[in-house]
């Protein structure tokens, strides 16, 4: 019996940003479960293996089910989008996970959005950053408040996962204001990519007081530059400090 849960992160979207690693374990898992979208990400190139997708907002079903199926006896891939870690299934599975005592769980990581939307814009995150998601299906708003208070305060480039959907189409715009009256300059240099590594993917590059009004849904991520963030030849760059080290050479 393999008693085998992998919880795997597949990236933005596109193949290519597969590890060869989560390949690996989608290869070796007799049935892929997770989000219809997801799934369909990689079936095809697995159309043999048995598929079981739930629609969005079933995560804790769908890691029962994969912790049950692994129970029985099959190597099982729970395919979550990006990293499987970042707001993925790998810390409900885990935290499920003694109920199902027999089942070996292996957490295989993949490209989070922040890394490959950066990549898409240029080098936003290349100093300290932080990464915030502003749905308050799970967290408080009051607590996503404060910890936009505190990243502009502590002056991070800010990842925004979650930006907005249909019932929380103000929420960018709220989570804007919290960063300008927290000091942030309304000039600071901000970007958004959209379905990074799919088709149709789309970025910008924009002043923190225009992506306040920006209409984007939830196939985005949202960067908020620090205050040395600087756009350069349709990039966004944040300095790594070289400049003040009269060294650009460093790696
Ligand atoms: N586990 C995922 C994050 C899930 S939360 C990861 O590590 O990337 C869902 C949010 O992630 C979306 O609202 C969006 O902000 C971001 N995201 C995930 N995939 C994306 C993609 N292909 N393009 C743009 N944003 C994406």
């Amino acid at each position: 019996m393999a008693n085998k849960l992998y919880v795997v992160g597949i990236g933005p979207g596109d193949q290519a940003y597969l590890t060869a690693r989560a390949r690996r374990a989608l290869e070796d898992a007799q049935v892929l479960v997770g989000y219809t979208v997801y799934v369909g990400l990689v079936s095809g190139m697995f159309p043999e293996k048995e598929t079981y997708t739930t629609p969005m907002r079933r995560e804790i079903d769908r890691c029962r089910w994969a912790l049950e199926a692994a129970a029985g006896g099959k190597t099982v891939a729970l395919v979550c989008s990006g990293d499987a870690g970042v707001y993925g299934m790998a810390g409900p599975v885990l935290q499920l996970a003694p109920e199902w005592p027999e089942v070996e769980i292996e957490v295989v990581p993949g490209v989070t959005a922040a890394l490959s939307g950066a990549a898409v814009l240029g080098a936003p995150i290349g100093h300290d950053f932080c990464v915030i998601s502003l749905s308050d299906l799970l967290t408080p708003w009051e607590v996503i408040e404060n910890r936009l208070r505190c990243a502009a305060q502590g002056d991070f480039s800010i990842c925004l996962y979650n930006p907005a959907s249909h019932k929380r189409s103000d929420y960018l715009q709220k989570a804007c204001d919290i960063l300008l009256a927290a000091g942030a300059d309304p000039e600071t240099v901000c970007g958004y990519v959209r379905s990074i590594g799919r088709e149709g993917e789309e970025a910008a590059i924009l002043p923190l007081k225009e992506l306040r009004d920006a209409k984007l849904d939830m196939f985005t991520t949202v960067f908020v530059g620090s205050s040395t963030t600087l756009a350069e030849h349709g990039r966004m760059i944040t300095p790594r400090g070289y400049e003040r080290k009269r060294d650009l050479c460093g790696s």
